[in-house]
């Protein structure tokens, strides 16, 4: 079932979504050459503490994982791409690092994710990067009441091939709102003018991401991180977006977040 939120629910999940931007941004300013992923977990635990906030990933136990999860952060490195389980990991010069979380505040749940690089950057990860920033902003400039969750989908799956990548189906977004997982499922890619109609309220996770050379994931031996099944570089990007009456509203948009272009046309400038 969906349950659609009203405008006073989707403000508390602004508030929530706020304080996820800020913790991200405060991440990455941290992130650097030298550091342990270790100092990065704690010090998004201090702020979640501090905050009053609760995370959604300690004590996560889906099917798939070797759980309960006891961190509250998913730090991936260069081939890992997903759930990726915080460990003592010195970041080196040119890692490409993505960094996801989801927390509530006052029993409502935001989440979002970004992908950086530590130190020098390698043109092609700036490359995966981009395509998986711009799919998401297509996809959330798709995310309008009237339309269908296909045409979200298919923004991502068309600026994906536009870069040159493909699109892997088995993880995607999803609803969220009480729970960081809830109805509808947001595959990252489908069919305009397919699925359900997009309806003021919906509250969704929008995550488009990608590995280089291949569409095809493997589990990491430590049972929780996923990584591109050839070693290849992967890249990830998130938002959580509500469909209101005005149009998309990101409840977790960066304070340094520049603005990315929407269409694929425009975005030849940016590679
Ligand atoms: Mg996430
Ligand atoms: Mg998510």
């Amino acid at each position: 079932m969906i349950e659609l939120k009203s405008p006073a629910e989707i403000a508390r999940m602004h508030v929530t979504g706020q304080f996820i931007a800020e913790v991200l941004d405060e991440l990455s300013a941290r992130a650097a050459v030298g550091v342990n992923l270790l100092d990065l977990e704690h010090h998004a635990r201090h702020m979640i503490s501090e905050r009053g906030a609760e995370s959604c990933y300690w004590d996560y136990s889906p099917s798939f994982g070797r759980g309960p999860f006891r961190n509250v952060i998913c730090l991936s490195v260069n081939d890992a791409v997903l759930h990726g389980l915080p460990k003592s990991y010195v970041l080196r010069d040119g890692d490409l690092l993505t960094m996801d979380i989801a927390v509530g505040i006052d029993g409502w749940v935001a989440d979002s994710a970004l992908s950086i690089i530590v130190g020098t950057p390698r043109e092609e990860d700036l490359h995966l990067i981009r395509a998986t920033e711009v799919a998401l902003e297509a996809a959330i400039e798709a995310a309008q009441p009237g339309n269908r969750l296909g045409d979200i989908s298919a923004s991502i799956g068309e600026v994906a091939a536009e870069f040159g990548y493909s699109c892997n189906l088995e993880f995607g977004g999803h609803g969220l709102g009480r729970t960081m997982h809830e109805a509808p499922h947001v595959p990252n890619n489908g069919r305009r003018k397919h699925g359900m109609r997009l309806k003021p309220g919906l509250t969704i996770a929008i995550e488009p991401w990608l590995a280089a050379t291949t569409d095809q994931i493997i589990f990491d031996e430590d049972g929780w991180t996923l990584r591109s099944a050839d070693g290849s570089r992967t890249a990830h990007s998130e938002h959580t977006v509500a469909i209101t009456e005005d149009g998309p509203l990101v409840l977790t948009r960066r304070p340094s977040e520049k603005a990315v272009t929407s269409t694929v046309a425009n975005s030849d400038a940016l590679r």
